[in-house]
């Protein structure tokens, strides 16, 4: 599978495509930042494991049980290996917008007034809002670091705002709106060297760079499956060992607790104490299958994925009355606008002719307003997308463009 962003139109891109059932509906499917087709080897081992028999995990002492704690294991160890970790640094939460919340809410206490805590003009609402609502609740500031003319971060600006109050930087890796990659390597060191914590929000980032957490030196980092080619319902939350130690489990109950008395109650050691609950095993064992027929990550960098979203951004700005917004190292994802059309019509009337994207603020909004005050239309590529998507959607884009001129 390591073939599939070379730059040709191989026997291997059709054969990539036959894994995804969900691509036989006639339809050019743009919108993968939000989701990706599930893969038929995510499909295939989450059935498997359902139909042999399931049971829950860490309870039976049968046969079933003790297969089914086999399988979660190895599904964990799959997951924690894909970003450079072992399954020791890897708890599973429901999705990337819990995982970040139950690390904002488990360094809350780490917080007094007067605190710092940097996010970046590129946030998606679930890395902006926890942090915004803990510091709140302690007396702590939310700073921005700001965004660059073209769209990329200002790492010396980033740089220079980091002093003795800072706590935690919580940071995305790839901005959801204009794929911008941010440099999270630089901002860890410049983190560290005040003291703070860096908090990364991979969503966007796992399922298109390689992502080594102990060579970025992030002491936490939060990635999902279904963004990934997997089910929905499962993300990972890889945490450092002394986070794991430390921070306080946002989510208590069955399955995280050594003991309970009448009044009191201690948590279970390591990564258990964040998984309170029944788990999505099934979930889980998916987002394994369908991380390893990724593993390892694309890279971007020369390969298909740039190709594409290179043509993707010339064609679009061919076309007369569209801004395209295009920072220099983007993957992935495109945002636009057209002169006098609303967004969210554009991409009703693409939807119509089977072509889909996103319109609006994409749960970015302090982001995409600085763009637009009508939002963005973004088109956002995956392993699968052909020059025949890009073709779909410039040349309705055309069509729809010359009609509301005419
Ligand atoms: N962070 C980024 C950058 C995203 O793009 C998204 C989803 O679009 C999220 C976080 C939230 O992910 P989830 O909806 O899986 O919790």
């Amino acid at each position: 599978m390591k073939t599939f962003l070379k730059n040709s139109q191989s026997k291997s891109d059709f054969d990539l495509r036959a894994q995804f059932q969900g691509l036989r509906r006639d339809v050019a499917y743009l919108d993968n930042a939000a989701t990706t087709q599930m893969c038929q080897s995510a499909i295939d081992a989450m059935n498997a494991y359902i139909t042999g028999g399931r049971s829950n995990v860490g309870r039976g002492l049968y046969p079933i049980a003790e297969e089914t704690m086999k399988k979660y294991d190895a599904a964990r160890s799959t997951v924690a290996n894909f970003v450079g970790v072992d399954a020791g640094r890897c708890v599973f939460t429901k999705s990337v917008t819990e995982g970040l919340n139950a690390i904002a809410f488990g360094l809350r206490e780490r917080l007094q007034a007067g605190d710092e805590i940097l996010v970046s003009a590129f946030e998606h609402h679930a890395n902006l809002l926890p942090w915004r609502r803990i510091a709140k609740e302690r007396g702590a500031i939310v700073k921005t670091m700001p965004m660059l003319a073209d769209f990329t971060l200002n790492l010396d600006r980033a740089k220079a705002m980091m002093n003795e109050r800072t706590k935690i930087v919580a940071v995305t890796m790839v901005s959801n709106v204009l794929g911008t990659v941010l440099p999270i390597a630089d901002l860890a060191d410049a983190a560290h060297r005040v003291g703070a914590l860096i908090v990364v929000d991979a969503a966007q980032a796992a399922a298109h760079l390689p992502i080594d957490v102990v060579d970025l030196g992030v002491d936490a980092l939060v990635f999902g499956s279904h963004k990934c080619y997997g089910p929905a319902g499962i993300a990972a939350m890889i945490l450092s060992l002394d986070l794991i130690d430390s921070m306080e489990p946002m989510i208590v109950g069955g399955g995280m607790v050594d003991h309970v008395t009448t009044d009191g109650a201690t948590w279970r050691q390591g990564i258990e104490k964040f998984e309170g609950g029944s788990p999505n095993v099934e979930a889980a064992i998916g987002f394994a299958a369908a991380l390893s027929l990724i593993a390892p990550p694309p890279y971007e960098g020369g390969g298909r994925g740039e190709v594409l979203r290179q043509r993707l951004v010339s064609d679009l700005q061919s076309i007369s009355g569209v801004t395209v917004f295009d920072p220099p190292g983007a993957i992935g994802i495109v945002s636009f606008t057209i002169d006098g059309m609303h967004p969210h019509d554009v991409a009703d009337m693409l939807g119509a002719r089977g072509v889909c994207v996103r319109a609006g603020n994409h749960c970015a909004a302090p982001l995409v307003e600085k763009l637009s005050t009508t939002g963005t239309l973004r088109a956002s590529l995956a392993i699968y997308t052909d020059e025949r998507d890009i073709e779909a959607l410039v040349s309705n884009l055309k069509e729809i463009v010359k009609k509301a001129k005419a």
